[in-house]
């Protein structure tokens, strides 16, 4: 791509169709067997040629600062090219924090793929995730996007075909999980739920969404002990869902259903009481350009 003034990005959130702890590593982190999923609901991220390195978050109550996800990719961008230049961010933030839906790896993502845009440095798929990966662990994914089986840390990425046809009503209860607590948690009460990855990615692979459904869950669903999650669950499998979990590390919980009409209603009902609901398809993609500007705002 030649370099251009400015572009804007969509990077999608993400769900965990299933998450299982299956160890640990030799560095101490939980060896992870997952499969992620990306959904049509974005982070659209603008980035402009500048001398200085900026970021706006309009809205939204993240700290601005060197441990913003997006300034990290900046950062990190700058130092591998060896560019001598800024860059002025805008994030326009639709996916819930601490939500366990990858929304600040979406971010980094988009600043990634944005930049790689806006100063033409032609940086391959790998050299992207690489980076990724030292900003956060789903990172690369939030990267390549679409359905993959995801172990290690995040890092071992395995694309998938696309995920069966289905509809997902997401819900972000008024609290947040934080990803070391939740694994701190794991690592003191443990899990009956071990999710059968391979059974899974085999239904995923056969176009089943019955199996996928069957074989999804989430380990650290037990152990965070979220007041909402059981509620939650019980309302979208009443409203018709094929199956009901908690997303990554919490605290958002979705239910996959095979029906439009189904997800709507469950999250016509559920809106009453909570105020983030969403509503998505599955997202065949990762972090995009979706313009780019090659003179002038
Ligand atoms: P994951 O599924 O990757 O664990 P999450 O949904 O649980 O993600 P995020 O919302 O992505 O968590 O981020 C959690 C924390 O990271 C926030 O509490 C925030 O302080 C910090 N953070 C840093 N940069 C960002 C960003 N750009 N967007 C959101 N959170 C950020």
């Amino acid at each position: 791509m030649k370099p251009c003034q400015s572009v804007t990005v969509l990077a999608p959130a993400k769900l965990n169709l299933a998450l299982d702890v299956v160890g640990l590593l030799p560095s101490g982190y939980h060896d992870l067997d997952m499969t992620m999923q990306a959904i049509t609901l974005y982070e659209r991220v603008n980035l402009h040629r500048s001398q200085n390195l900026t970021l706006q978050m309009p809205g939204s109550r993240v700290a601005v600062n060197d441990k913003n996800t997006a300034i990290k990719a900046a950062m990190a961008f700058f130092h591998y090219t060896g560019l001598l230049a800024g860059v002025d961010i805008t994030i326009y933030k639709s996916v819930p924090v601490r939500a366990g839906m990858a929304g600040g790896s979406a971010d980094a993502a988009a600043v990634l793929v944005g930049m790689n845009a806006l100063y033409g440095a032609g940086l391959s798929m790998s050299e992207l995730c690489a980076l990724g990966a030292g900003i956060g662990a789903d990172v690369p994914f939030a990267l390549m996007g679409g359905t993959c089986r995801v172990q290690g840390l995040g890092d071992l990425l395995k694309p998938l075909p696309p995920c069966p046809d289905c509809w997902f009503t997401v819900v972000m209860p008024d609290y947040g999980i934080s990803t070391p607590e939740a694994f701190a948690a794991y690592d003191r009460v443990g899990s009956s739920v071990h999710p059968d990855c391979a059974a899974q990615e085999a239904a995923i692979r056969a176009g089943d969404l019955a199996g996928l459904c069957e074989a999804a869950g989430n380990a650290l669903e037990e152990c965070s002990g979220a007041k909402d999650t059981a509620a939650i669950k019980a309302a979208l499998r009443a409203n018709g869902a094929l199956t009901a979990l908690m997303t990554g590390s919490g605290a958002a919980v979705f239910g996959i259903f095979a029906q439009e009409s189904q997800a709507r209603a469950a999250a016509e009902q559920l809106k009453k009481q909570y105020p983030q609901v969403y509503i998505a398809r599955p997202d065949r993609g990762g972090a995009r350009v979706l313009r780019a500007y090659r003179a002038g705002r």
